[in-house]
């Protein structure tokens, strides 16, 4: 079989590989500890289910218009309006399912083939799987570990800028790192964006996912609106990764393409669950507080162990529910230089399973530091501090 040429050229989400992997391994019989996938094992809110259900019944069950129920549409528009402080009406909403599907109808609305893509790295890997496919060029700028965050390199990514680069992709509250922007770094990002007439896609999948204080987004900045599409969606917050359920949010002009890209690709979002989603942004929010205290407590638990560990570091994110360690001196000890031969050998040794930095898009020339990254949305605390505890143990060892 002959398969198209841009078939060559389709990354993958490796964390999914990972996951074969550690259920392969469970199914031998041995207890596995999964780290390794930003999946939650937390129920969706009672009375999200409720509204999903009711509408099921009450007949939801054909197709709905293309960019999402009306109702929906305009919740959310006042919902991000009013969280973000900008004034989005149900005309700036095409409802998706799930956050994923924006990121390919962004580049499919505004790339073309050989327009250059800054992306982050170590970073979300969708990104440049789609930009490669769909005949971009792939533009990575870096993250650089801090004391208590991980930090933009914004020289690298100015050495990047060159006339055909045309979009960038800015994850805020980010995945692996779990870094965020301080209002310098945005603001610094914005005046780049005025300066070469960039067109933006902020991927805000974890805006809802933090511990103290109040999310800002990058699209609040003078003119940045109009300059950007959000990625939205109702996985993390609700916990509703397997509902399939999210939203591109941006200028009208780009939103009809991307509904109209869902004609053609899904024609529709699942219809009932959208009432669910429309009882999750209105009605009672105790269900996402609880999912975030429960989320805070796994986060501390999973810190304070893997400081405890000698040749450990661990951040403490304040967003989002990943860790990224850097584990150089404790796997440099233990002898291993290569980080599947690692990453094998201590699921082996222990179930436990993890992503590392390969699993985030391609390795930068220059990088000499050792990350794994940990999701803990996945695993309920006793396991958190049973498998980190064996881990502990494999590291000292
Ligand atoms: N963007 C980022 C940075 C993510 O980490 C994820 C999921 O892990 C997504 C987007 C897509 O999530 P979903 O399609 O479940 O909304």
């Amino acid at each position: 079989m002959k398969f198209a040429e841009r078939i060559s050229r389709l990354g993958t989400e490796t964390a999914f590989a990972v996951s074969a992997e550690a259920a392969a391994y469970g199914a031998q019989g041995h207890t596995v500890y999964p780290f390794h996938l930003g999946d939650m094992n937390i129920p969706t809110p009672e009375n999200v289910m409720e509204a999903a259900v009711r509408a099921m019944k009450d007949g939801k069950t054909g197709y709905c218009p293309n960019a999402g129920i009306p109702k929906l549409r305009e919740v959310l528009a006042a919902d991000v309006s009013a969280s973000r402080g900008v004034r989005y009406g149900m005309e700036n909403v095409a409802i998706q399912p799930g956050g994923k599907p924006t990121i390919g109808k962004f580049f499919q609305a505004l790339m073309n083939p050989g327009d250059e893509v800054l992306y982050p790295s170590p970073g979300y890997p969708i990104y440049e799987s789609q930009i490669e496919f769909l005949g971009g060029i792939p533009k990575p700028y870096r993250y650089l570990e801090g004391e208590r965050t991980f930090t933009i390199d914004f020289d690298m990514l100015k050495r990047q800028i060159t006339p055909r680069t045309r979009l960038l992709v800015l994850n805020d509250l980010q995945n692996p790192t779990g870094a965020e922007c301080s209002s310098a770094e945005r603001e610094a990002m914005a005046e780049l964006v005025l300066k070469h007439d960039l067109f933006v896609l902020c991927d805000e999948a974890y805006f809802d996912i933090r511990y103290e204080g109040h999310s800002a987004s990058f699209v609040s900045l003078p003119g940045m609106a109009e300059r950007c599409v959000i990625l939205y969606t109702f996985s993390k917050k609700f916990a509703m990764t397997g509902w399939r359920l999210g939203a591109s949010i941006g200028p009208k002009p780009v939103i009809d393409i991307i509904a109209k890209l869902n004609v053609n690709d899904e024609s529709c979002a699942n219809h009932f669950i959208q009432y669910g989603a429309i009882e999750g942004l209105t009605g009672d929010p105790r269900g996402p507080r609880q999912i975030l205290r429960t989320l805070q407590e796994r986060r501390d638990a999973a810190v304070d162990l893997l400081n405890s560990v000698k040749g450990v570091r661990c951040q403490r994110p304040n967003a989002t529910f990943y860790l990224f360690p850097n584990i150089t001196d404790a796997m440099r000890r233990k002898g291993f230089y290569d980080y599947e031969d690692f990453r094998r050998a201590l699921l082996h040794a222990t179930g436990v399973s993890v992503c590392s930095r390969i699993h985030f898009g391609r390795p930068l020339p220059g990088e000499t530091e050792f990350y794994i990254r940990l999701a803990y949305s996945g695993i309920h605390l006793p396991a958190i501090r049973e498998g980190l505890g064996k881990f502990k143990a494999f590291m000292q060892n």
